[in-house]
C-alpha cells in the first residue's frame, strides 16, 4: 500500500514577504499517512500551504509530487493532480444542502458556478450522486442530506469540508486546523474519520494547534519557527525536543 501512496516532497522552499522570509529552505517529506505541521503562530505554516497549494509563488525551491514538478503551478492545476484543500463551508455553500455541497464540490474548487449548477443539478449523472451518498455514509452525516449546510454542527461541517474533497478524486488533503473549536469527542470522531482516510491511501497534511487530540493520529510531525523547519518526530516524543520547548516558550 505504501509503495502505491504519492508522495509531496518540498526541496529547499523559500518565500519572502519584502525583507521578511516568510519559508526559508523548507524541505518537507510526506510520504507517511498524516503529517502534521506545527509551530507558533507566525512560524510560515499558512505560507507553506499557501505555496504548496499555487496560492502563492515560490521565490526559490521545488515542489515535487510523485513524479510531476508542481512548482509554481496555478492552484487549478495542482488541484488537478489530486492535492486538495479543504475550505470553510461558505455563506453561499451553507444555504445548499448537505448533497448539493458534495455534487458540486469538484465544479465549486476556485470558481463560483453555483447559480449555473442550481438549474442543472438534478440531471447529473446517477454515478455522482450515488458516490456522494456513499461519502455522507462514510462520514456518518448521510442523514443530514437534505438539510441546509447551515443546519450542521461544527463538527459536522468539517466532515462536510472533507466530504467535498473526497468527491473530487483528492490524493492528498491539505487542512488547516481540522478540528479548531470543535468539542473533544466531536474532534476524536473527525481525527479517526481521518485516520481511516489515510488507511485507504489518501494522504493528509494538516496544520493544527491542539496538539494533546491530535497528536497520536499522526504519522510524522515537523515543527516550524521563523520559517525554518526546526524539529521532526514520528508523534509525541517530539515535543520533548529542546529546540521544540524552546520556540512554545518563546511565543
Ligand atoms: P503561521 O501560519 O505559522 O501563523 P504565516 O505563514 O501566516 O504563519 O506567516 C509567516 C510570516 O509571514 C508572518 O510573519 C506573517 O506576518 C508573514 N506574512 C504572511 N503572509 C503575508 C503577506 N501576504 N504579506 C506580508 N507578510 C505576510
Amino acid at each position: 500500500r505504501e509503495r502505491n501512496k504519492i508522495e509531496l516532497v518540498t526541496r529547499n522552499l523559500t518565500k519572502s514577504f519584502g525583507e521578511l522570509r516568510a519559508l526559508d529552505e523548507v524541505s518537507i517529506e510526506v510520504k507517511s499517512c498524516i503529517t502534521l505541521i506545527i509551530g507558533p503562530n507566525g512560524s510560515g505554516k499558512t505560507t507553506l500551504i499557501n505555496v504548496i497549494t499555487g496560492f502563492l509563488g515560490a521565490d526559490k525551491g521545488r515542489i515535487l509530487f510523485g513524479e510531476k514538478e508542481v512548482t509554481n503551478l496555478p492552484p487549478h492545476d495542482i488541484f488537478k493532480q489530486g492535492i486538495v484543500r479543504t475550505f470553510q463551508t461558505s455563506q453561499p455553500l451553507l444555504k445548499l444542502t448537505v448533497l448539493e455541497n458534495l455534487l458540486i464540490a469538484e465544479a465549486n474548487y476556485g470558481e463560483s458556478i453555483i447559480q449555473s449548477f442550481k438549474r442543472n443539478w438534478l440531471a447529473k449523472e446517477e454515478a455522482l450522486v450515488k458516490k456522494a451518498l456513499s461519502t455522507l455514509s462514510f462520514l456518518g452525516i448521510e442523514h443530514m442530506w437534505n438539510e441546509p449546510a447551515m443546519n450542521l454542527s461544527g463538527g459536522q461541517l468539517r466532515l462536510l469540508e472533507i466530504g467535498r474533497a473526497l468527491m473530487c478524486q483528492a490524493k492528498l488533503i491539505i487542512m488547516d486546523e481540522p478540528i479548531a473549536g470543535i468539542a473533544p469527542d466531536l474532534s476524536h470522531s473527525i481525527l479517526k474519520k481521518i485516520r481511516e482516510l489515510s488507511g485507504r491511501g489518501i494522504s493528509f497534511l494538516i496544520v493544527e494547534h491542539r496538539l494533546d487530540l491530535v497528536l497520536g493520529y499522526v504519522d510524522r510531525v515537523y515543527v516550524m519557527a521563523g520559517g525554518r523547519i526546526v524539529a521532526e518526530g514520528r508523534g509525541k516524543e517530539v515535543l520533548e525536543n529542546p529546540r521544540v520547548v524552546e520556540v512554545y516558550l518563546g511565543d
